[in-house]
């Protein structure tokens, strides 16, 4: 299988944002944290900030998806006809790195170069092509054993001074690839809210005009995405996270109060 994981995962010893004041956090071995949402939410750095301060890894499934979709614009691969878009994926080699510090991607050629693509996968051309290749089931098949594989290793091998667990964030985390995680949560906001920060995010300018910039790319991609995977509505067991009356950190702290409630930390 060509995924393999990479990088350092940063030996954080954040313990004290878990369990406050100092005490070390006896998360259990292997946490896993699912979080899920749409495009907006926040997920992304969320999930990244909560995985600094647990001292685990950060799994963004979206930069592989991304990646993919790189690799297939580059090799000329018609994205309409979801067989050729298959093949290509089960032959794209990615090295995905789970540091929280510094979460990147790679495409790995056929000699075994890597090529870093973690600023290119964020750009418009693969932002506009990455939901038809997701929507491909072939690729989701590929692409979530890989996801697993990755949990699997984050726990089983986690990266030196790190703890074992992750976590892992995207559109189906907590029905698809790691149902059976500890903490599976829903990360919602208004829609208003997640294009402003998206605007914001992209645009430095969350402006009436700045909005209405991210308004068609956004809900588009929401609505072909909602075809393919249930984000908009928790699935059975999964916890919703409103942020829209929360700062950043507010949705940290929401996001790792969850982890506490649900290791029975803290409580
Ligand atoms: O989260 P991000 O916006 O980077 O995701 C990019 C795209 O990857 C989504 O729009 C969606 O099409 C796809 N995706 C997915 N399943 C996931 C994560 C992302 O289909 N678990």
């Amino acid at each position: 299988m060509p995924t393999s994981p990479s990088g350092p995962v940063a030996p954080a010893d954040t313990s004290s944002a878990v369990t406050g004041a100092g005490t070390p956090a006896p998360l259990p071995p292997g946490i896993v944290v699912a979080v899920d949402g749409p495009s907006g939410s926040g997920k992304s750095s969320v999930s990244r900030a909560a995985a600094r301060a647990l001292g685990v890894a950060f799994l963004d499934t979206g930069a592989m998806y991304r990646a993919v979709t790189f690799s297939a614009l580059r090799a000329g691969v018609d994205l309409t006809d979801p067989a050729a878009v298959a093949a290509h994926v089960r032959t794209a080699a990615l090295s995905v790195g789970t540091d929280p510090q510094a979460p990147a991607i790679a495409v790995v050629g056929a000699d075994g170069t890597e090529t870093d693509v973690t600023q290119q996968v964020r750009g418009a051309e693969v932002t506009a092509a990455v939901s038809a290749v997701a929507a491909v089931p072939a690729v989701r098949a590929d692409l979530v054993l890989r996801q697993r594989a990755l949990i699997e290793a984050a726990c089983a091998a986690p990266a030196p001074g790190a703890r074992p667990g992750v976590v892992a964030e995207g559109r189906d985390i907590t029905t698809v690839v790691a149902p059976e995680a500890h903490v599976r949560v829903l990360l919602t906001a208004d829609e208003g809210v997640r294009l402003a920060r998206r605007a914001q995010q992209d645009l430095g300018a969350a402006d009436a005009a700045s909005v209405e910039a991210v308004r068609r790319s956004v809900s588009e991609r929401d609505r072909v995405d909602a075809r393919t995977t249930a984000f908009t509505a928790a699935a059975d067991g999964v916890v919703t996270l409103d942020s829209t009356h929360l700062d950043f950190e507010g949705t940290v702290a929401a996001l790792l109060q969850l982890v506490r409630d649900a290791t029975g930390e803290g409580a």
